[in-house]
């Protein structure tokens, strides 16, 4: 008889979801976790940058408060300072999260899991592991240690993912850093080099600068953020040029050496330079975490980049076996990761469900902000979509200019026919609280019309949507008519 209904390996926002929804739904759960409940996005990810990009952003708007008729003299910033108010909310949070495994019945067991078999793991116990960037989380397992064996009748494989290394020589020298290692810094670097210019490079570029670093940032692809749609990739590039960020497109770096006391990056291609700097952050996207997991024990397939692939039901091809969050490739955003967690334990414990990607709201915390839910313009064109382009810039909203924040731009993709809005596109204030609207229209496929026909409040940054709709179809109110023929 097993010891659990089911095990859950990792307590990220996939696992300590998926782990409080079964023991919701009546299964007796374990989930084994070797650091820290919340996982990379509790600790290393989404909120801790969150947290220190606020202070960032507060840091700007005090700075600048002269514009509002409000006077700070000597306004400076203590990046300790910073951290400190960091590391409160992260433990806030990730006790929370204890409190809440607790508070549902989950027996949580410290340690690295191990398969032994398909629904039985070994659970090595070291003590509590040091939380630190680029060490210990993405060794093996201990080996000095205590061992515990756990079986489940069900397994689910939340074990996440960690950065992706740079195949370059140099990329192992001290001062070149991961995202993991960012957190480790004591102050802001004088000169930093980004390398990666996507969501991760994107928003550690955007608050070095704010903090006074020089900062350059090199991506591979024509543009940043490459996986939004084009004119938001190329307006962020345009943004950061404005504010002093030096942006590399279509450059690689060949290598890193040390010299002059310094980090000199090597950048090859079109803009090819050599750029001396005193941090080099290399966000060049995550590999599975399966170190030392035993996947192959348990039977366990991999694709070719080592995710674990799973049906629409988080199946993967092992019975009993599910796999959920950033290990599976799908889409690694932390709130993917959940809804990974909660279809897998429904199905587990006998309710009908299953997953579906056609909504995924992003987001990405520069400033200003950018997010996204559906199809890009291209990627609808090449879909086999005829479509129209509803743009409306948020320099003409009130409430954006009460704000003192209009730079972007909100641009709706929508069938032609039918104007059935199929992606929606921001770049500007607040994008990331804006885009629950984008992703609802889409969910219940909701049209143009429909989004210029329901009423906003007025002024607020909402009222985007619909003003974008009414530009798109060919009746804008506060921007000038499309001209006549
Ligand atoms: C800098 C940064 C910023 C981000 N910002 C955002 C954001 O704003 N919004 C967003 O949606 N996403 C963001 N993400 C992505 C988000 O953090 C991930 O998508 C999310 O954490 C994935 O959740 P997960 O549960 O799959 O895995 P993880 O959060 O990686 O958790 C996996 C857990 O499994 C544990 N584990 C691994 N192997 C074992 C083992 N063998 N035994 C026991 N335990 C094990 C790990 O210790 C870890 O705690 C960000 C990521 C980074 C790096």
């Amino acid at each position: 008889m097993p010891e659990f209904d089911l095990l859950v390996i990792g307590g990220g926002p996939g696992g300590y979801v998926a782990a409080i929804r079964a023991a919701q739904r009546g299964l007796s759960v374990g989930l084994v976790e070797k650091e820290r409940p919340g996982g990379v996005c509790l600790n290393w990810g989404c909120i801790p940058t969150k947290a220190m990009l606020r202070s960032a952003e507060v840091f700007q708007t005090v700075t600048a408060a002269a514009d509002f008729g409000v006077y700070a003299d000597n306004v400076r910033f203590d990046f300790g300072v910073v951290r400190q108010r960091k590391d409160g909310i992260v433990k806030e949070l990730t006790d929370g999260v204890a409190g809440l495994l607790k508070a549902n019945g989950v027996t949580v067991i410290e340690g690295h899991a191990r398969f032994t078999g398909p629904t039985t793991v070994q659970v090595f116990q070291a003590g509590t592991s040091p939380i630190f960037p680029g060490g210990p989380r993405y060794a093996a397992a201990p080996t000095e240690t205590r061992v515990r064996e756990v079986s489940a009748a069900d397994v689910i494989v939340a074990t996440g993912s960690v950065p992706a290394l740079l195949p370059v020589p140099g990329a192992d020298l001290p001062g070149v850093i991961t995202s993991d290692g960012a957190f480790g810094l004591t102050e802001a670097p004088r000169r930093i080099v980004v390398i990666g210019g996507s969501a991760v490079g994107a928003e550690w570029a955007s608050l070095f600068h704010t903090f006074g670093s020089e900062v350059t940032v090199v991506e591979m692809q024509d543009r940043l953020v490459p996986l939004e749609d084009k004119e938001i990739g190329t307006a962020l590039g345009r943004s950061f040029s404005k504010r002093g960020i030096t942006v590399l497109t279509g450059s690689t770096v060949t290598g890193i050496a040390e010299a002059d006391n310094a980090l000199r990056v090597n950048v090859g291609g079109p803009q090819a330079r050599e750029i001396d700097a005193d941090v080099v952050l290399v966000g060049v996207g995550r590999r599975p975490n399966t170190a030392d997991l035993g996947l192959d024990i348990a039977g366990i397939d991999t694709d070719a980049r080592g995710f674990i692939p799973v049906d629409e039901q988080l199946r993967t091809g092992v019975e009993h076996v599910y796999a959920i969050g950033d290990v599976t490739g799908k889409a690694l955003l932390a709130h993917v990761a959940s809804h990974q967690g909660l279809t897998a334990a429904d199905v587990i414990a006998g309710h009908p469900a299953h997953i579906d990607y056609a909504v995924i709201p992003a987001a990405t915390f520069t400033h200003p902000e950018i997010a996204s839910v559906g199809l890009s313009e291209d990627a609808a064109r090449a879909a086999g979509h005829e479509v129209i382009t509803a743009k409306f810039p948020f320099a003409a909203l009130g409430r954006a200019k009460t704000f003192g924040e209009t730079e972007g731009f909100v641009k709706i993709v929508a069938g032609k026919q039918h104007s059935e809005v199929l992606g929606v596109h921001i770049f500007g204030p607040s994008a990331s609280d804006l885009i629950a609207e984008g992703a609802l229209a889409i969910s219940l496929e909701a049209t143009l019309d429909e989004l210029a026909d329901t009423i906003h409040a007025h002024p607020t940054l909402g009222e985007i949507g619909m003003e974008a709709a009414l530009a798109g179809l060919g009746l804008p109110v506060h921007i000038a008519p499309p001209r006549k023929r």
